[in-house]
């Protein structure tokens, strides 16, 4: 995920460089990894583009230098996905003949077929990038006679994947084209005089209310001051309403919730739809790796632990081996003296920056043979240097410092290896095995109906637990991660000591805590362990304790039994089951939004914690 920015005007007393600068950084919430801009003058291209964030690069090169006569630049902030965080690697990205420039959002998944092929026509890469075929397709294409717009019209077609991309040639100075398929991209307008594109809205907010926001398979030809909107499909102009922002800057930052936590967990289904397009080559190395290991640790910590637990019980279901599940902390405490030679280490860290987990896994390298498979967010990060393979998620940056979208996209992830190695090992039907890819294909969309249709639910949780400094979230069975995940979210936000624990274990000690009307929630899809979870119930029920469930829709029997449920609009059977931890979970992040906010807490900022623990 990244920020792309574009101007273009007939005025004379804009500062383009100022107003591009400026664009760009209202966007680096998206991604800052590394910045550039370019700009048209004299028939030529000016980019200006380094590694960083943009205030460091602005200390080396004045990225809103440009020159006097340009009326159109271009600006990237990229959150790499492809290619290391280089400058390289830094868009915009160009031709060979060095007359079109690209910026891009998004991710070209067929670019290893387009290179191959662009690189046997003799045209030369400068970086790593996926986004870098596109200037050299348009090349191509203008050298075969067509105009700007039909050119990056028959690119578009060659392309599969998501992009929001703005392109200008020196040729046609008047004007900028953009496209978008599956990542956003909004159009700024001041009628007659000046155009912006961008990711998002508060980029141009400061500059004009007016836009147009664009919808897949759409173009748009910007001149300034006018825009012009093509369907993709049909290749006919579409008209558009105009609408008005009425937003504050702060809040369209946050997209217009009132919080970025908010906004994140909201931005789950996208997020896992763009992680469930990870490389199914990158998933069969990683299914082969733990296919052919004799002893596999995943290591993790806070909420990359708990998905890891989740992660860890789906895989081995289908792997028919034990995985040994150890916070990354204790990692060299606990196999001090028993790690094998060959042992295979999955390292689960959204920042990759994680110390501990570094730290885990250069001792066990120093230690040992091992391999190191990591499933991180974020490319180039620390723990990518000393891992083997890594995949990394495709959540977008995460600004709330509790952990919510990335959460859901590395359990994803680590289902989505479960289901190769299903296919690997082939120890189920593979009709079977296709309804269980069925079901966690649909796990997006779930979500996205239990966000639309079921939060009122939650606040009603929410304003019954209000009096209740201390709970339990019981279960049993995977959905024990779910339980653990809910607990640390609602002491991370709503700071309440809230202990996710197993309903089986409660008995012996913590139900001594339970009195007339303490609340308790049961995490309850019907899996195989739901018949001794209704049991657990009674147990709480008979001594006072006020159940609320987490069930599946058609739920019977424990929403039967409990003074409130939360229903997940799910089918309840083994396919779906057993990615509960996936559809379950951003029912309890949104408990502990909205406890946070009942408690006058800032969920974004929670107390004593930082995004990223760096030490030890
Ligand atoms: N795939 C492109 C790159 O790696 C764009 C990245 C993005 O959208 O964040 O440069």
């Amino acid at each position: 995920m990244c920020g792309i920015f574009g101007v273009i005007t007939n005025q004379d007393n804009i500062s383009l460089g100022n107003v591009v600068l400026e664009g760009i950084k209202r966007l680096e919430y998206r991604g800052y990894d590394s910045c550039g801009v370019v700009s048209l003058s004299n028939s030529k291209l000016y980019i200006k583009k380094d590694s960083g964030k943009i205030e460091e690069i602005q200390k080396r090169i004045d990225l809103a230098e440009i020159p006097n006569n340009s009326k159109l630049a271009l600006a990237h902030t990229r959150w790499a996905t492809h290619g290391k965080p280089t400058r390289i690697n830094s868009h915009p990205h160009s031709d060979c003949s060095n007359k079109i420039a690209v910026v891009h959002n998004g991710i070209i998944e067929n670019f290893i077929e387009l290179r191959k092929a662009l690189s046997e026509r003799g045209h030369i890469f400068k970086s790593d990038t996926d986004t870098e075929v596109i200037p050299h397709l348009i090349e191509i294409k203008m050298k075969e006679g067509l105009d700007f717009k039909e050119s990056v019209v028959e690119t578009l077609k060659l392309l599969t994947g998501a992009y929001a991309l703005a392109v200008c040639h020196v040729d046609y100075p008047d004007s900028i084209i953009v496209a978008r398929k599956e990542s956003p991209l909004v159009i700024g307008i001041i009628e007659g005089k000046t155009t912006y594109c961008a990711s998002d809205i508060p980029a141009f907010l400061p500059l004009t209310r007016k836009c147009y926001i664009m919808d897949d398979d759409e173009l748009a030809i910007l001149k300034a001051g006018e825009v012009e909107f093509i369907n993709l499909k049909t290749n006919e102009k579409i008209e558009k309403e105009l609408k008005t922002i009425d937003w504050s800057i702060d809040a369209a930052e946050k997209g217009g919730y009132e919080h970025f936590m908010l906004k994140e967990i909201y931005e789950e289904p996208t997020a896992m739809k763009r992680t469930m397009k990870i490389s199914k080559d990158l998933l069969r190395i990683f299914a082969n790796i733990l296919w052919s290991a004799e002893n596999i640790y995943i290591t993790a910590a806070g909420t990359s632990f708990y998905a890891s637990l989740a992660g860890k019980f789906i895989i081995s279901r289908f792997l028919g081996k034990y995985i040994q599940a150890i916070e990354c902390s204790e990692f060299q405490t606990q196999l001090f003296n028993s790690l094998k030679n060959e042992s295979v280490i999955i390292a689960v860290s959204q920042s990759g920056e994680t110390i501990d987990t570094i730290e885990a896994i250069r001792w066990a390298k120093s230690k040992r043979n091992v391999k190191i498979l990591t499933i991180t967010n974020v490319v180039g990060s620390s723990l990518t240097r000393y891992s083997d393979h890594v995949i990394v998620t495709q959540a977008g940056p995460e600004i709330g410092v509790a952990a919510t979208k990335t959460y859901n996209t590395q359990v994803l992830t680590l289902a989505l290896i479960a289901i190769e190695i299903a296919k690997l090992r082939k120890i189920e039907l593979e009709s079977e095995i296709e309804k269980y890819e069925k079901a966690l294909e649909e796990t997006p969309q779930i979500i996205e109906n239990f966000l639309k249709n079921n939060v009122d639910s939650i606040k009603d949780v929410v304003n019954t637990l209000e009096k209740s400094v201390n709970f339990f979230i019981l279960a049993r069975g995977i959905s024990i991660a779910t339980a653990k995940e809910g607990g640390l979210k609602l002491k991370e936000v709503a700071c309440r000591f809230i202990e996710g624990y197993s309903a089986a274990h409660a008995k012996h000690g913590p139900i001594s805590l339970v009195r007339e009307g303490f609340p308790i929630i049961f995490i309850a899809p019907p899996d195989e362990t739901y018949q001794r979870l209704i049991g657990n119930v009674m147990e709480f029920k008979a001594r006072g304790g006020k159940i609320i469930s987490l069930v599946v829709e058609n739920d019977k029997y424990i929403s039967d039994l409990s003074n409130i449920s939360i229903r997940i609009p799910q089918p309840g059977n083994k396919y779906y089951n057993i990615f509960s931890p996936i559809t379950f979970t951003p029912a309890l992040q949104l408990l502990a939004y909205y406890a946070a906010l009942l408690h006058g807490l800032d969920p974004d900022k929670p107390l004593n914690l930082s995004k990223t623990v760096t030490v030890h």
